[in-house]
């Protein structure tokens, strides 16, 4: 059989936030299309219809456009391809591979405990697989809606060669004749998910490791309809730095917090992939086209991987210094638009500030805390300003920092630092003990973006109000 280009599929169920596990089985779908040249069809499995909602649709494609994203095929919508489970069920049906099944809820759930009772496995016992035209005609009698088995063959076992996972088998005696129609005309995922992948042309089946065991069933649903069957590789779990399952206790979950604390989509990419993916177990930084480049299914581990606030952290604030100056405080000055930030409206004190603070942040996020006082007045944190007050060292480093700030000739850093410098020599104060007060009488903070640059964005009048203000407060507290 000639190979077919590679067409891959990202079909999230719209019943809550994308989060992280999902993100990431969409970038890799999406990475192995482009690194392969293939394709990705975007579909919505929104038949649940009590749990399926449009703002989840909305905020799918909003992640997914934001994590650049992008695809070939739909958004399908599975809800409006009813008519095609219907057409392919009836199918089955006259085929033989399916049945229908006239069992009501009650008469399942007491099947269903005869048969815990008997420690049988607990698969449908398959009463409604031969019944009579009689039989049939007289539940309809009844006013029984039946709903559409799948004819499972108990025989054997089902083999795959999972691209990932290596060789994986299933008992078929333990599958059980499913439901690929309910009652109400709906088909179930284990029925719809095979059909739109057969439809969609499908190669292959990039997806979480806990949908592993409905393989046998889909696969069952190719083979009755005659298709090509896809490769599998399944995914691993992704587990927080405690090693359990990742949820909320982690810390965000849905990959638009991420976006709004100020992680760069080109971070989340990276960090994302590496999850469960390595390109050589030490290159941890990549930007996307390396990673288009650099992705494989082989190398996708078969142990969980960790999702990590802390290293995420530590990768943005690579990625924000691997920006080109200028894209940096665009992507700030963006980011501070998009928070609703006061600081947004003086787009030129942002693009001056920026290059300040390129090298210091790990989240965009942080920029108003740490360097909002170049832009209004200093909020002065009382555990800095104590520390300040405490420091018998601190008027004199005051006062002769300001000193040699008035002597200052050219206000720009190398003749502050100069200066600075200077003062320290004179006053035979450490560094550190002289530029402390000093930080923390400018920025009301002990972190700050670099102080020599900080006192040129302040300029010198107010540079110099600003540590005479801390200085009278001995006068005062001291
Ligand atoms: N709608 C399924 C889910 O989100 C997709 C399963 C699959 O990829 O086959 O879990
Ligand atoms: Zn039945």
């Amino acid at each position: 059989m000639p190979e077919r280009p590679v067409k891959v599929r990202f079909p999230p169920s719209p019943t809550g936030l994308l989060h992280v596990g999902s993100a990431r089985t969409a970038l890799y779908n999406w990475l192995y299309a482009r690194h392969t040249g293939g394709s990705l069809v975007l579909r919505f499995e929104d038949t649940d219809r009590a749990r399926s909602t449009d703002d989840a649709v909305d905020q799918a494609l909003r992640v997914l456009e934001w994590l650049g994203i992008d695809w070939d095929e739909g958004p399908i919508r599975q809800t409006e391809r009813l008519p095609v489970y219907g057409e392919i069920a009836e199918r089955l049906v006259t085929e033989g591979s399916a049945y229908r099944c006239y069992c009501t809820t009650q008469e399942l759930d007491a099947e269903r405990k005869q048969r815990q009772a008997a420690q049988l496995p607990l698969i449908y016992s398959g009463r409604c697989r031969d019944l009579t035209d009689e039989q049939r005609a007289a539940f309809e009698a009844e006013g029984r809606t039946p709903a559409v088995r799948f004819r499972f063959d108990p025989a054997g076992e089902t083999v795959i060669e999972d691209m990932v996972r290596g060789v994986v088998q299933w008992d078929n005696a333990l599958q059980g004749d499913f439901i690929i129609l309910r009652s109400d005309g709906i088909p179930t995922y284990q029925f719809a998910n095979p059909v739109d992948d057969i439809d969609a042309g499908i190669t292959h089946v990039l997806r979480g490791e806990d949908l592993l065991s409905s393989t046998p069933r889909q696969l069952a649903v190719y083979r009755a309809l005659g298709a090509p069957e896809p490769l599998f590789a399944h995914l691993p779990m992704i587990l927080g730095p405690d090693k359990k399952r990742l949820s909320k206790r982690h810390g965000a979950v849905s990959v638009e917090e991420y976006r709004d604390l100020g992680y760069l989509a080109e971070t989340m990419r990276n960090y994302l992939a590496l999850i469960g993916w390595s390109f050589d177990d030490k290159t941890t930084v990549m930007t996307t086209p390396e990673l288009v480049e650099r992705f494989t299914i082989e190398r996708v581990n078969r142990s969980p991987g960790v999702f990590d606030v802390a290293k995420l952290e530590w990768l943005n604030g690579e990625h924000l210094r691997l920006l080109e100056p200028g894209r940096f405080a665009e992507e700030l000055q963006a980011y501070l638009e998009r928070s609703g930030s006061p600081l947004a409206a003086d787009r030129e004190r942002v693009a001056e500030v920026a290059p300040v603070v390129q090298d210091k942040l790990r989240v965009l996020g942080q920029f108003e805390g740490f360097a909002g006082f170049l832009f209004g007045p200093a909020v002065y944190d009382d555990e800095a300003v104590g520390r300040v007050l405490d420091d018998p060292d601190a008027p004199r480093a005051l006062e002769s920092a300001t000193e040699a700030l008035r002597r200052v000739v050219e206000w720009d850093a190398g003749s502050i630092e100069e200066a600075l410098r200077g003062a320290c020599e004179e006053t035979g104060l450490k560094p550190r003990v002289l530029f402390g007060p000093v930080r923390i009488a400018i920025s009301g903070r002990t972190v700050a973006p670099g102080l020599f640059e900080s006192l040129v964005l302040l300029g010198r009048e107010e540079s110099l109000e600003r540590i005479a203000t801390l200085g009278r407060r001995f006068a005062v507290e001291g």
